[in-house]
């Protein structure tokens, strides 16, 4: 570690199939180790899923508002998952790492490439499911996407997964409190 890094915070990338667990995960560190980790709130143009509030899970837009921000570079990384644009705030992303935060960035594997090729430092962490008949029973099982998005998101999945290779670390959350022991575990190697 550079001196230079010792006094920012580190990016942790999170990326993974859709349903795999991200959210569940990252939302386990951030609340255990707040306020030194934070939460890098995406902005997307896809529509609000279930009780999913502005500002909080996302900060949702239309399309053309969307379109607006890359006009104005405000964004470090964005793209267009499923259909619909993601996009990582580059403000809130650097003040945070500058001022000694940590940021967990549960992204796409396309977002995490970008990051990375930006911040190498940034700490690349791949979630994987026990089997694709579990992944697609949880997308079923969290009941917010229609039979079309749903089809969408398992044909992405296998994308996904191919470059699960080029991240450094790996884990399979099939039981989920060995998942964040373990996610925990990595990230306490670099925070310490
Ligand atoms: P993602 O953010 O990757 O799309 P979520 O965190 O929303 O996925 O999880 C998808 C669904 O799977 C949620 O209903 C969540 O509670 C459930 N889930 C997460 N991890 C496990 C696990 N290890 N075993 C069973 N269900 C899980
Ligand atoms: P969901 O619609 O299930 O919330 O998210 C769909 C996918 O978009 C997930 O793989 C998630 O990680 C990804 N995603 C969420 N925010 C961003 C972002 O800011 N940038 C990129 N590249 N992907 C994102």
């Amino acid at each position: 570690m550079t001196s230079e890094q010792s006094k920012k915070g580190y990016m942790f990338i999170v990326s993974g199939p859709s349903g795999v667990g991200k959210t569940v995960l990252c939302n386990f560190i951030v609340d255990k180790y707040k306020p030194n980790v934070v939460y890098s709130i995406s902005t997307t143009s896809r529509k609000p899923r279930g009780g999913e509030k502005d500002g909080q899970e996302y900060n949702f837009c239309t399309a053309t508002e969307f379109e607006k921000e890359i006009k104005e570079n405000a964004f470090a990384e964005w793209a267009c998952v499923h259909g619909n644009y993601y996009g990582t705030p580059r403000k809130f992303l650097v003040d945070n790492v500058n001022a000694g935060k940590h940021v967990v960035l549960n992204i796409d594997v396309q977002g995490g490439m970008k990051i990375h090729e930006q911040y190498p430092e940034a700490v690349m962490i791949f979630i994987l499911p026990p089997s694709f008949e579990e992944l697609e029973h949880r997308i079923r099982g969290r009941n917010m996407d229609s039979e079309e998005s749903l089809k969408k998101r398992m044909i992405n999945a296998r994308k996904e997964i191919d470059c699960s290779k080029k991240y450094k670390h790996c884990l399979i959350n099939d039981d989920l409190e060995k998942a964040k022991e373990e996610l925990e575990k990595i990230f306490l190697s670099y925070m310490n």
